[in-house]
């Protein structure tokens, strides 16, 4: 037998890096046992101090298992008798084992170096992963994201101009002042009374006192008090996605494992890709605060709270259901101040 075999013999089952399937099959042994210490692949022994190792993933024992199986005994410091509920799953290269270990011995055992350099390396790998994921996940869509911004640059613009025209019909104030009304819950109608109350010395003076008679859920009052311009949050989507590779299934896993190989450039694809994707979620947002709010059923709610007197609103909306592809908004108070309509477009209207 050659030294090379001798060594190889010598090795147990992982004298390579444990397949991400291996560790799946960890985890979801812990999660239907909550026996890590009894997974096939543990070994027993204790690991030498001197060797290098890995962590590969850290677990703990469920919550709701505890109670049935107790502590799991840990290699390190307590072979035979239960020691912990977290732990890490380490790989031993040198040994070509794996070891569920639990985590506050490790570093008096192997040694801050060591120690800190085995997290490192389980903190970067998860990076990767979750990068390459990400990517894997996202590359394929960019195209189909792109297409859509585009086709809703001119709803983003008419999304600013009837904004516009709201606030500079009853202005931005009232807007701002409705917005607050209905960001902590329903819209309110109250009612007050006066009563005559007498005190101890028996003077009597007038006390008003405000009692909620009635009150309804809108949608969507944070169009009204939105501080940046749609249509510069779809400029800036473009913008983004345009940094952003477009590719199909087999291009992007091509892109990902061959051109990003390094993984500076895998981090740095992942930031935009991220960055490019999140501003699409937040253009899907603000399109769709600003078709709740022109909901027909929700500019009815606006309208019939608005005019009740009891309502307080800082102005007044006016919607029918004949004239679905328009609203009105007018100033509070005066008698003479004009309603003024604003037309709908198609593309923001609910069906
Ligand atoms: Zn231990």
């Amino acid at each position: 037998m050659s030294t090379t075999q001798a060594v190889q013999k010598a090795l147990g089952p992982f004298p390579k890096l444990p397949s991400p399937s291996v560790i799946k099959e960890f985890k979801d042994w812990v999660a239907e046992t909550g026996q890590p210490d009894k997974w096939k692949w543990h070994d027993h022994s204790t690991p030498p101090k001197d060797h290098d190792y890995d962590e590969l993933v850290k677990f703990e024992i469920p919550d709701k298992k505890r109670a049935d199986v107790g502590l799991a005994c840990c290699p390190i410091c307590s072979p035979n008798k239960g020691k912990y509920f977290k732990g890490v799953l380490a790989w031993f290269p040198a040994e070509g084992v794996i070891r569920a270990i639990g985590h506050e011995c490790a570093e008096k055992h192997f040694g801050t170096l060591r120690f800190n350099r085995a997290r490192a390396i389980r903190k970067h790998r998860q990076r990767v992963d979750a990068a390459r994921d990400f990517l894997f996940n996202h590359l394929p869509t960019i195209s189909a994201l792109r297409q859509k911004v585009e086709t809703h640059v001119s709803t983003s613009e008419d999304i600013d101009r009837i904004r516009h025209v709201i606030r500079g019909t009853v202005t931005k104030a009232a807007c701002l002042k409705l917005a607050k009304l209905g960001q902590r819950g329903p819209l309110l109608l109250q009612e007050s009374t006066e009563i005559e109350v007498t005190d101890h010395n028996g003077i009597s003076r007038t006390e008003v006192t405000s009692q909620v008679v009635g009150s309804v859920n809108v949608d969507g009052l944070g169009f009204l008090s939105r501080q940046f311009l749609t249509a510069a949050q779809a400029r800036n989507t473009a913008q983004a996605l345009m940094l952003v590779r477009a590719l199909n299934e087999d291009e992007a896993l091509t892109f990902i494992c061959d051109t990003l190989s390094n993984d500076d450039h895998l981090f740095q694809a992942d930031k935009l890709a991220r960055a490019a994707v999140d501003e699409a979620d937040k253009l899907w947002d603000t399109i769709a605060e600003a078709k709740a709010f022109l909901h027909p059923d929700n500019l009815m709610k606006l309208t019939e709270w608005s005019n009740d007197f009891r309502s307080g609103s800082p102005f007044l909306f006016e919607f029918r259901r004949e004239h679905p592809a328009r609203f009105g908004v007018r100033k509070r108070g005066k008698g003479i101040a004009k309603t003024r309509y604003i037309p709908i477009p198609q593309k923001l209207r609910s069906q």
